[in-house]
């Protein structure tokens, strides 16, 4: 059995990319019982269910249902608007994705030229969609720094290398880095040469800075930068991938232009009721109780790994993370493939291993934050995994 996982899994990796295998199709195949929790994908479990039961009222509301099936949904500028009220940023100023890939996808193809500047490791789209005549430049954290990154020597080598566009991934995502606001508005400001900066802030919800509450998003600044481009996904926060809902926030031309050559319709029934339940304040309430929930859960499970890290510290090495995901390097022979392949066939647990991703040497494999009995049961199985 062991051995047909890990022949399955290898075959499936070999064939996806620079993605994970998909959950479901690693199941057709290794049936549903060998996997008990997917660590490889990065949403809050608990934030899906609050979703789920507004879908629950919906189906059952007839008329509702019908409307969101059977006729079109709202267009983009009718959905940005729901979503206006919730951020307190102008309708022009907002577009409407299915996902933040989308928003990625027309931003690269539109108004990237010439070069751009990538901070490695990153997420993949970010090179992968760009026009083959962009010159990429690569920025790379270090993992003696923790993946921290020197904004200095980035603006340094911005200024050098005449570049012309930046990515930046607040956290980042494998990285789990972050930046706090007033470092990422002096970057905007030191910056304001460019063309574009892309800020992506998908994984925002998740970052800690000792207050709870706190909105730790650059989201109401942006109009002050008309370069700068804000990208959002809502599939990690509000753990809801399936249903495509992502946003960019950038400058009313950038906006119309997008809109009067596509994009009317590209938001699902939905996806679009998702945006409605979302200015809906006692929704929001809500998702702020689950979200501070699986936070405090996040931060103890990280604390826990970097115990065990520290106990087999010539077997890992647990690095820090602001984010709901983590990165553990295996040391001395442990490879990212022994982790990732052990922890599926052993213990049913599902992760990222990292060997494909560009700029992170080494073997690293990702970890996401479950609910706190998943948690347990992952710290569990590593600890018996390392003995
Ligand atoms: C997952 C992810 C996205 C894409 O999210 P979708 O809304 O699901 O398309 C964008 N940026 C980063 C950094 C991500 O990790």
């Amino acid at each position: 059995m062991k051995e047909k996982i890990k022949e399955t899994y290898l075959k499936l990796k070999s064939e996806s990319g620079s993605h994970s295998p998909s959950i479901e199709t690693l199941l057709e195949i290794i049936g549903e019982s060998t996997l008990k929790h997917d660590f490889c994908f990065l949403s809050n479990p608990l934030a899906t269910g609050i979703f789920k039961s507004e879908l629950d009222d919906l189906i059952k509301d007839k008329l509702k249902w019908n409307r969101t099936v059977e006729a079109y949904p709202p267009q983009n500028r009718a959905i940005a608007s729901y979503l206006s009220q919730v951020l307190k940023v102008n309708q022009e100023n907002i577009i409407i994705g299915n996902g933040a890939v989308e928003i990625i996808q027309m931003v690269l193809h539109k108004y990237v030229k010439e070069n751009i500047m990538i901070i490695l490791p990153t997420f993949s789209p970010y090179y992968e969609y760009l026009n083959d005549t962009i010159r990429i430049e690569y920025f790379h954290l270090k993992k003696e720094n923790d993946f921290q990154l020197n904004t200095g020597e980035l603006i340094s080598q911005c200024r050098d290398k005449g570049i012309k566009n930046l990515v930046l991934i607040n956290p980042n995502n494998p990285t789990g880095t972050y930046m706090p606001r007033k470092e990422v508005l002096n970057l905007f400001s030191e910056l304001k040469e460019l063309d574009n900066i892309i800020i992506d802030e998908s994984f925002i919800d998740f970052a800690y800075e000792g207050e709870f509450e706190a909105n730790l998003s650059t989201v109401n600044h942006i109009k002050d930068y008309p370069n700068v481009i804000l990208v959002k996904s809502m599939s990690k926060d509000f753990g809801i991938a399936g249903i495509r809902c992502g946003y960019g926030i950038m400058n009313k031309e950038k906006v119309d232009e997008l809109l009067e050559t596509g994009y009317l319709w590209n938001i699902s029934g939905l996806g679009s009721f998702f945006f409605k339940t979302l200015s809906r304040p006692d929704f929001i309430e809500k998702y702020k109780k689950v979200k501070v929930e699986y936070l405090k859960t996040t931060i103890k499970f990280f604390e826990n790994l970097i115990k065990i890290g520290n106990t087999h510290s010539n077997k890992i090495r647990v690095y820090p993370s602001n984010a709901n995901f983590i990165l553990i390097e295996g040391l001395n022979g442990i490879t990212s493939e022994y982790l990732t392949i052990n922890l599926l066939a052993e213990h049913g647990l599902y992760v990222r291993d990292c060997n494909d991703k560009i700029g992170l040497e080494g073997d690293f494999i990702r970890v996401a934050a479950r609910t706190q009995k998943e948690n347990e049961y992952f710290l569990n199985s590593l600890n018996s995994l390392l003995l």
